[in-house]
């Protein structure tokens, strides 16, 4: 039998850790590099949930004069610093070309079908009792609005997510208050995706951690600096403190991969979009998740605790708190659910993420052109979460020469846009 391969995956988020666990299920050595020991960042940060509903991608027609307005407004729900930086330039007309209606079109059955994919992964991971048992509630995603304005744009993507055979509903009020008594009196109504599930990140990410470590993962707490190569072939990883001699590279580093893929002279077109979450560990009431339209918040019903998350700030990698975007959450959440009043204490305890937004909103799962032994995973954006088990799946199947379970064309890391 030939030897197993090396793998070396470097980022231990979401995508990372999936990858891991479906190399090691085919026997290969693998091993992570992630110099984090704290659980933060965007895959412990994020919302939880399984979204065969975000259909629509971010860069979607509309989005660039919505971007425009509200890059005046810090605490809107999409922020974008002004930079001069060439590579965020190069990425905002890459992002604009993508916003066309066409390009839209073509990437909503594609959304859904990785995203079906991913929930049937879900699902296995959890009948597997591979990390034993853990919460993958099936309550459906309300899409709240207080506007018509929000409401018929809803109601656009949701004829288009029934088109496509996903499950919609339309409650009226006194369905929606049934469904999530205490809600604001002004709220005009509510689309259910029942198509959607919820899950607690904090749950699962160290339950799959522990997995990998007792089936033999490595995990090397030290950060990739840099690559050796002998043609079109990488041999080595350079980290801060060691080298590391390896067969496969697989570069799942969220936000940073564009860095990294530089390093490699590879144009991976990728910009940080900063969400924030505010946990509330005490009975809230809610508890069915929903998205309220007009703020774009999150909220979810996670084990224990309710979460609710938001924002999109383009203003390059960093984790900075911004309380002005803090506040802008708690005021929504506040204004939807009435009984709810955030404290002083669980605001300061807010944390930020920085998903891996690509300018079409498609993620790269792939082989560069130029590297016969790498595979991107990122660019994922606000799918990251959602697409973990999938994203494992597709590269373990490149990487073992196997037919994939879905056409990865739309995901080619060199895509022209
Ligand atoms: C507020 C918020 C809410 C969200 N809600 C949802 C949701 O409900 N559903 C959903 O599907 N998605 C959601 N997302 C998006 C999702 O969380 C991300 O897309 C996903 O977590 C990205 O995972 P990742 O593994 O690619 O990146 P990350 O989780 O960022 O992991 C990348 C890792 O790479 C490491 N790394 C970087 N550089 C190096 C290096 N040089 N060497 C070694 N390691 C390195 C980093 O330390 C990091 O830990 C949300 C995101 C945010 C911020």
């Amino acid at each position: 039998m030939a030897s197993p391969k090396k793998v070396s995956i470097i980022g231990g988020g979401i995508q990372g850790l999936c990858i891991a666990y479906y190399l090691k299920k085919e026997g290969l050595e693998v091993s992570i590099f992630e110099p984090k020991t704290a659980e933060t960042g965007a895959s412990y940060v994020n919302a939880g949930y399984l979204t065969p509903s975000h259909i629509i991608p971010l860069a979607a027609p509309g989005m660039i004069s919505k971007g425009l307005k509200w890059m005046l407004n810090s605490s809107s729900p999409f922020y974008v610093k002004p930079r001069i930086d060439r590579a965020f330039l190069k990425w905002s007309w890459r992002f604009y070309k993508s916003s066309t209606l066409q390009k839209v079109t073509a990437a909503i059955p594609v959304i859904k079908e990785i995203n079906l994919l991913s929930e049937q992964c879900f699902k296995e991971i959890l009948l597997s009792g591979d990390l034993g048992d853990f919460q993958l509630d099936h309550h459906g995603l309300l899409m709240l609005f207080k506007t018509k304005a929000a409401g018929e744009t809803e109601n656009e993507v949701a004829k288009k997510a029934a088109n496509l055979g996903l499950q919609v509903s339309y409650p009226n009020l006194e369905e929606l208050n049934s469904l999530q008594p205490q809600l604001s009196k002004d709220i005009l109504g509510g689309i259910l995706y029942d198509c959607d599930s919820h899950t607690t990140p904090t749950e699962i990410m160290p339950k799959l951690k522990k997995r990998l470590q007792d089936s033999g993962v490595k995990f090397i707490t030290e950060k990739v600096c840099r690559f050796e190569q002998n043609k079109n072939e990488l041999t080595a990883i350079v980290t801060n403190k060691n080298k590391y001699l390896t067969e496969e590279v697989v570069i799942a580093a969220g936000a940073w991969s564009g860095q990294l893929a530089k390093q490699l002279h590879i144009d991976l077109s990728l910009e940080a979009g900063k969400g924030y979450r505010i946990d509330v560990h005490r009975e809230t009431g809610i508890k069915i998740p929903a998205i309220l339209m007009e703020a774009k918040v999150a909220v979810t019903p996670m084990k224990g605790f309710t979460r609710f998350a938001g924002t999109m700030e383009l203003s390059g990698i960093n984790t900075t708190i911004r309380k002005e975007r803090v506040n802008a959450i708690v005021k929504a959440a506040e204004a939807y659910y009435p009984g709810l009043k955030i404290t002083a204490a669980e605001k300061e305890a807010a944390a930020s993420g920085m998903r891996p937004v690509s300018p079409d909103g498609l993620p790269y799962i792939g082989r560069p052109k130029a590297i016969k032994n790498l595979c991107f995973a990122t660019g994922h954006a606000m799918m990251g979460w959602s697409l973990g088990p999938a994203t494992g799946k597709l590269i373990s199947e490149i990487i073992l020469n196997k037919k994939p379970s879905m056409d990865l064309t739309p995901f080619d890391p060199n895509r022209k846009f």
